[in-house]
Order: C-alpha cells, then sequence, then structure tokens
C-alpha cells in the first residue's frame, strides 16, 4: 500500500517564506510511485503554491475547511473553494476541535463535503491527556472514527485517509510527551479492527492509517514499523527542511 508524510505547517510561514520553503523542498525531492509527500501550508498560501509545486513531488493540503459549498459564513473556506488548488484535506485535527470548538457532526460534513468536491479527507482522530488517563480512549476513538465516516459510502471510504494523533503527544500540546510505539500499535490494531466490524476486512485493510505526535527523525522508524501504520502527520518537524527530507528518507528506507 502506498505510504504518506504529510507536514501540517499550521500558523507558520508567510505566503513568501512558504513559497521559498516548498521550492527548497522540490529541489530536494524526487517522485515516488510508492510515497506521497504532503504539505499543509496557510489556506493563503495554497493559491500560489499550487501554481508552484510539482504535483509528481508534493501535493498540498487545506489545514480544515467549512462543510458548507458557499454562503454567509465569514472567514470560512469551503472545498468547493479549494478545489483543485488541494489534493487533501485535514479535517477534525484536535488543534480545530478544542480550540475552535469544532464539534464531530462538523467533521463529518466537512469529510463528506471534501469527498464530493474531489479532495481526499485525513480524518484526524485523538484522545485527549484527561480521555486517556480515564481509559476512555476505545470509546473515544470509536465515536470519532465511526462518526467521522458515518456519511461517506462504503464506494468512497477507499478515498479516504485516516490521521490517528494522541491529542497528550503533539508537541504543541503543554506537557505533551512521547507515545510508546507498543501503545500506538495496540491502538492501530484496534482501530483495524473496528473497521474490519463495520466495513469488512477488504475495505479495513485497505484505509491508510498515519501515526502523529512529535514525530522527529529520532523516533519516525519506530512509529513507521508499527503494523498497520501506513505514514506520518507530521507538525514541528515538517517546518525544519533537514528533519522533513530525513524523515522522507526514513519512510522510503522502511518501504524497501
Ligand atoms: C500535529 O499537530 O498534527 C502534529 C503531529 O504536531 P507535532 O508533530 O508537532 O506533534
Amino acid at each position: 500500500m502506498k505510504s504518506y508524510i504529510v507536514g501540517n505547517w499550521k500558523m507558520n510561514f508567510s505566503v513568501g517564506e512558504s513559497s521559498v520553503y516548498l521550492h527548497k523542498l522540490l529541489q530536494r525531492l524526487r517522485g515516488s510511485r510508492s510515497l506521497e509527500v504532503v504539505v499543509a501550508p496557510s489556506s493563503i498560501a495554497l493559491q500560489p503554491l499550487s501554481l508552484q509545486t510539482d504535483r509528481k513531488k508534493i501535493r498540498l493540503a487545506a489545514q480544515t475547511a467549512n462543510s458548507h459549498d458557499f454562503g454567509a459564513y465569514t472567514g470560512e473556506i469551503s472545498c468547493t473553494q479549494l478545489r483543485g488548488l488541494v489534493d487533501y484535506c485535514i479535517i477534525g485535527h484536535s488543534e480545530r476541535r478544542q480550540l475552535f470548538h469544532l464539534t464531530d457532526k462538523d467533521v463529518r460534513a466537512t469529510v463528506a463535503a471534501a469527498l464530493r468536491n474531489q479532495i481526499t479527507p485525513i480524518l484526524c482522530l485523538g484522545e485527549t491527556a484527561a480521555e486517556h488517563t480515564f481509559g476512555e480512549t476505545h470509546d473515544v476513538l470509536r465515536d470519532q472514527l465511526l462518526g467521522g465516516l458515518s456519511e461517506v459510502s462504503t464506494e468512497d471510504l477507499s478515498r479516504v485517509i485516516i490521521a490517528y494523533e494522541p491529542v497528550w503527544a503533539i508537541s504543541t500540546t503543554t506537557g505533551a510527551h512521547l507515545a510508546a510505539p507498543e501503545e500506538v500499535a495496540a491502538t492501530i490494531k484496534y482501530l483495524r479492527q473496528l473497521l474490519t466490524d463495520t466495513y469488512g476486512a477488504d475495505t479495513a485493510e485497505a484505509l491508510p492509517i498515519l501515526y502523529g505526535g512529535s514525530v522527529n527523525p529520532s523516533n519516525a522508524g519506530a512509529y513507521l514499523t508499527i503494523p498497520g501504520v501506513n505514514g506520518l502527520l507530521v507538525g514541528s518537524a515538517s517546518l525544519i527542511a533537514d528533519q522533513f527530507l530525513e524523515i522522507i528518507e526514513i519512510a522510503k528506507r522502511v518501504q524497501d
């Protein structure tokens, strides 16, 4: 199966800086059929970067989108507007859920909006530190996963990517700490089983699941070799070209 390395730039880099950074990455990357490299710049940089990028090497993702196609939603950007600019859209990132009160209903509707606009949703799931401590991880992930996919037809499931990111392991969260690969492995196994029970083994196995949470060049290999993990969603380390490129090299080595 194809692997994915997705860099989430969050609210970093001006449009000019984003362009310079993309140029640097394009110069140093070779295209690969089996490894998709994706970056998610700030929304104002998407239009110029869509003209600049070489999609054989790097594809673009939006960091979020509104579920409506158009209308009176001041400040929002729809999947209809993103169509043609991006191949992917990150949906349900924990920062959107926590800081901007994104609900499961919004997430579900945005996944559907992305699909009807020919954009691949990267549906993010993850339990908070408190949910982790209180042993609620499985319940939370089940609701986020099955809720997020509930408007997706069986046919369209092949166009969805899942990203598991324990909120307590994301570097921007206060007190974040690394998730042990063994624990991530157990959670990925749970998610695969849930997908198998709900959609059948063939569909479940074909769904890419990425891992995210303070991934860097020193731990990327350990997460990438977890059975059932098909790539990484990288925040902080994706802002540093050498680190991001090293993670991509590690992913290539793991595939060989
Ligand atoms: C993220 O926010 O999606 C993320 C994985 O960030 P970091 O790599 O910085 O933990």
